[in-house]
């Protein structure tokens, strides 16, 4: 039962899988695979892009923490200048002034340099509004002071200009140990605004600068707003706040979803000698838009090539297999039916078909030429199963069937149908005394002098069996076939063949005539069996004698009736 419903299943996967199936599919089995590379080569084309993206603004904050390491570097150098003048002068007034003179103009980065008394309120300043300013409280100030080392406060915003800077300190006391006055420097961080309004115009960008708290110090000009704000505040930015001012690493990256459901990635690095770090975030959607646009033209374009290929698939299994198949199955079913002179068209047919159109004509001809000579074999065989070979007349098969179409044509044309039948005399002593052999070639001879007079007399002539022969005489009446019968009579004891043992001397042979109009009452068997009956008299009057069913016809030319 199982195996049937396999075999059920077989059938019907065959039926499903056609040829327009299998083409098909191996269109898509040679289609898939370049596919799938495509789409995993824009895949990685659109990771390339966002690991290249994210590569260049990590590169972009370290290098701004680069910047503002020489930046301070640079400071250290004109503080450490400023505390050693204010050592080796030691008056206030003239280290101010000397102080003063020489801001370096080539560090536009400083901002302001300023002496911090030992009560903490500054001395002297390149900016006089802040002379006298008391800043004892402030964290960097107490630290240098204890340190006796240069120190870096953290970012702190300048107002009323809302930009950030950094205070830099350095204790006199660090050249000379009894100083209690420290030498600052308010360093600009308008650089690193700058680099950040460049990062920020990138599309998909937000890059914001925060402090060791997460406020943020710098942001591009058009987010200026958020200076000042912390970072938790800032939108697409928040969730990440603890992450990346947490983190214990130098330089770090994130990766996280906003609440606008972008993804983002998020590249941090800190500010050399301060806690203050870097922040930029990128949208990797925006940043891999056209990406996405051409991986998404793409899948366009390979679901059009898949669907090209399946409708070629199609078309092509149509044209080139399909048509041609239907085309030579249409002229094999017309060669069933015995057109024989169907031939395939080899122009309407692929290359692929060639051979199996030539054989398939090969095959038509042959067939064709084998038909013609089974046709010829077959009249021969015909033919030959109707004659008789020894007398070369018609044998009592081909007698009877013409027997019955004249009987029929006469019973159509309402005309006479006469029938001799003619027996040799004393055959049996004939084969006694000359042998077989010498009989049939007797038989032979009597054939063909049948022949001849049925030729004559536009009768047919037969070997009815044995040593007995038929004419059959269409459109001849009695008196007619008593005459014929009479001519053959006379034509076999003309031959004047020896028959020693015959009371003639020669072979001799009696004749029964009968003649008829056929009607519906009558058979072709009655016309047989009159002659018969009339041979049968003619035996009996003496043999050599030709009698009509009815009538006797004397061997001396005489008249009698039959008995
Ligand atoms: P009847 O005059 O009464 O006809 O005497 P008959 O001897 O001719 O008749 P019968 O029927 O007694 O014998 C016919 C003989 O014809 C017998 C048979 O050997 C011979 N015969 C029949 N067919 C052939 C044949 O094909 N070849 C030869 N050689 N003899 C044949
Ligand atoms: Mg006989
Ligand atoms: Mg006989």
């Amino acid at each position: 039962m199982s195996r049937v419903s396999f075999n059920r299943k077989r059938v019907k996967l065959k039926k499903v899988l056609g040829i327009r199936a299998r083409l098909a599919l191996l269109g898509l089995i040679l289609v898939t695979p370049l596919m799938l590379e495509r789409v995993r080569s824009l895949e990685n084309t659109r990771a390339k892009q966002v690991a290249l993206a994210s590569a260049e603004f990590t590169s972009l904050a370290r290098h701004g923490a680069d910047l503002q390491r020489e930046v301070i570097s640079s400071v250290e150098t004109v503080l450490k200048s400023a505390a050693y003048i204010r050592a080796t002068d030691g008056g206030a007034g003239r280290s101010c002034d000397i102080m003063r003179a020489s801001v370096p103009v080539n560090l536009p980065w400083i901002r302001s340099l300023m002496i911090v008394g030992g009560d903490g309120r500054i001395q002297c300043s390149t900016n006089n509004a802040y002379v006298g300013l008391d800043l004892s409280d402030r964290p960097y100030l107490l630290k240098a002071r204890e340190s006796r080392d240069f120190v870096l406060s953290d970012f702190l915003l300048a107002r009323p200009t809302n930009t950030p800077i950094v205070m830099a300190a350095y204790p006199v006391s660090a050249i000379e140990g009894g100083a209690d006055s420290i030498v600052l420097a308010g360093v600009n961080l308008d650089w690193m605004s700058k680099i950040m309004s460049n990062l920020g115009n990138r599309s998909g960008v937000t890059a914001v600068m925060v402090d060791s708290a997460g406020v943020v110090l710098a942001a591009p000009a058009g987010q200026a707003g958020l200076i000042g704000r912390p970072l938790d505040a800032v939108p697409l930015l928040s969730s990440i706040a603890e992450g990346a001012i947490d983190s214990d690493q130098p330089e770090g990256s994130l990766s996280f979803t906003a609440i606008d459901g972008s993804r983002r990635m998020v590249n941090f690095a800190r500010i050399a000698g301060t806690q203050s770090r870097l922040v930029v975030s990128i949208d990797e959607g925006r940043v891999s838009a056209a990406i996405n646009r051409e991986i998404h033209t793409a899948y366009l374009q390979l679901g059009f090539v898949c669907l090209f290929v399946l409708l070629g698939a199609l078309v092509a299994a149509e044209k080139l297999i399909i048509q041609p198949i239907e085309t030579m199955a249409a002229m094999a079913k017309r060669f069933g039916r015995g057109e024989w002179s169907v031939r395939a068209a080899r122009k309407s047919l692929p290359a692929e078909f060639m051979p199996l159109a030539r054989a398939f004509n090969e095959m038509a001809a042959q067939l064709r030429k084998r038909e013609r000579e089974l046709v010829a074999t077959n009249d021969r065989l015909t033919v030959m199963a109707s004659i008789d070979m020894l007398s070369g007349l018609a044998n009592r098969r081909g007698f009877q069937s013409r027997l019955d179409l004249e009987w029929m044509k006469a019973q159509q044309s309402g005309s006479e149908l006469s029938l001799l039948m003619i027996d040799v005399d004393q055959f049996k002593l004939f084969n006694d005394t000359y042998g077989h052999p010498e009989g049939d070639a007797c038989l032979s001879r009597l054939g063909e002098t049948l022949s001849a007079v049925a030729a004559e007399t536009k009768g047919f002539a037969g070997r009815y069996g044995g040593e007995e022969f038929c004419l059959l005489l269409p459109n001849t009446d009695a008196g007619r076939a008593l005459e014929i019968g009479e001519m053959v009579r006379s034509a076999v004891q003309n031959l004047a063949m020896p028959h020693s043992t015959s009371s003639f001397l020669t072979v001799t042979a009696s004749v029964g005539v009968s003649c008829a109009r056929p009607n519906d009452k009558q058979q072709p068997g009655d016309l047989i069996e009159a002659a018969d009956a009339a041979l049968y008299a003619a035996k009996r009057r003496g043999r050599n004698a030709v009698v009509e069913h009815g009538v006797v016809r004397l061997t001396d030319g005489g008249m009698a009736m039959a008995s």
